[in-house]
């Protein structure tokens, strides 16, 4: 059986913000390499009632719990403290430890304050785990049948304890279940869910190794996950599953997935498809996203910026009604917007972008609302998008949108 594993950060400057609990996450990888799964984490402040209750639901539910921080010297380090009265057990000086840290005060020629003591102690019946760059040593207790283990929040501290101490410790005692390997194998016009569905019997199907689609941009990615001790045997695993799939939709497989972006230039570039863009929030940001790749000149015409009325008017020919009725941000000028750069390059298709950037709403027309326009062949359509996020997020976002109508209008069909 597979033990349920649980993280507990302790330290209320994880929950005030002021630090990341990057702890927490390294520990979920660490575990889940050595084949065990991480099904909680938890963070909780320096306060010893609140600790407790936290420590009290780990042991109920979960067969390994590791906590960090809260192991230093100072009234607010209490895990130690908390932990023993949970295990009914007390708490010894670790004679050991504390010749360390008396040698380490006087090393440096400094005096030890007393309270430096408390980070010699250890749990009676318990295990401790040497720390070999500071202070604190790890701690173990199994509390009827629960592995508990404590380490120190600084992160040099913990790493280094659970990669020489813990790891090593959990595969003495047998706790351990194999490594996790991976393949990624990367699929291309097939969407997500239709790969799901085609794949849904084995995905359901398997345990090891297990399946996973994720949507990546303009690409959907399986991700196989093998639980063993050997990298042949997940490979040998990896080979039989992988042709399952290839068997159903090899024909998507790729091996070296591309954007959206560079697929919407392979088609306009295959196809001989003629293409202009007409930008007005962008400000060329479009432009410059196809022009960052090499030898788009031959079917990208170039770009018509036109940021007021004037040039709206004078460039893209958007008539003046439009303009002074619907306005510059409405349907009805991207759809002008880009038939007109469309008739004056004289291209096959022409995209056009016109919001609100932001981050102010303008003439009542909210920070965010970005028309996209599109002219195909004379065919020419718009639609609506919300965008939110800063100004810059709002440009960057009309941009990737834009792309993926291309891609949706044009190359897909
Ligand atoms: P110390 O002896 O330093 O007091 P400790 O075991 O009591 O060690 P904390 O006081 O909780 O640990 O944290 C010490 C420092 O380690 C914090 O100030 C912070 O910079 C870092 N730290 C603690 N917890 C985490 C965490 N979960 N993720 C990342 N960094 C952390
Ligand atoms: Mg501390």
């Amino acid at each position: 059986m597979t033990l349920r594993c649980e993280v507990i950060s302790v330290g209320t400057e994880l929950l005030l913000g002021q630090i990341v609990d990057t702890n927490a996450s390294w520990l979920s990888e660490k575990l889940n390499d050595v084949g065990l799964n991480v099904l909680h984490h938890q963070t909780v402040g320096d306060n010893a009632n609140r600790m407790k209750a936290v420590f009290e639901q780990a042991q109920h539910r979960s067969d390994l719990v590791i906590v960090t921080g809260g192991l230093g010297p100072t009234e607010d380090d209490l895990t130690r403290e908390v932990a023993a009265e949970l295990f009914d057990t007390s708490l010894l000086i670790d004679e050991q430890v504390m010749n360390q840290i008396v040698q380490f005060f006087d090393d440096r020629n400094i005096s030890m304050t007393e309270n430096n003591r408390k980070q010699a102690l250890h749990f009676k019946g318990g295990h401790t785990f040497e720390n070999f760059v500071g202070m604190a040593p790890g701690l173990a207790f199994n509390h009827q049948g629960v592995n508990w283990f404590f380490l120190p929040g600084v992160p040099k501290e913990m790493k280094d304890i659970m990669s020489n101490g813990i790891v090593p410790y959990l595969h003495q005692l047998g706790l351990t279940d194999g490594k996790l390997y991976y393949r990624t194998l990367y699929f291309q016009g097939i969407g997500e869910s239709i790969l799901e569905t085609e794949l849904l019997d084995l995905i359901q199907a398997q345990t090891n190794p297990t399946i996973a689609p994720l949507a990546g941009d303009g690409y959907v990615v399986v991700r196989l996950a093998a639980k063993t001790n050997r990298q042949d045997d997940a490979e040998d695993m990896f080979d039989e599953l992988e042709e399952l799939i290839r068997f159903r939709v090899g024909k998507y497989m790729v091996n070296q997935p591309r954007s959206k972006t560079e697929q919407v230039i392979e088609h306009f570039k295959a196809q001989n498809i003629s293409l202009a863009s007409c930008e007005s929030l962008t400000g060329g940001l479009f432009s410059s996203t196809i022009v960052d790749h090499a030898g788009v000149s031959s079917f990208y015409y170039g770009s018509l910026i036109t940021y007021n009325n004037q040039s709206k008017q004078e460039l893209a020919n958007v008539p003046a009604t439009i303009l002074n009725g619907e306005g510059p941000v409405s349907p009805a000028c991207a759809k002008a917007m880009a038939a007109g750069t469309a008739h004056k390059l004289n291209t096959d298709v022409a995209i056009s972008f016109t919001g609100v950037a932001g981050p102010n709403d303008e003439n009542g027309i909210s920070a965010g609302t970005v028309y996209i326009g599109l002219s195909v062949y004379g065919n020419v359509h718009s639609k609506l998008f919300q965008f939110t996020g800063s100004r810059q997020d709002v440009r960057q976002a009309a941009t990737d949108a834009g792309m993926k109508y291309l891609y949706d209008q044009i190359v897909r069909q």
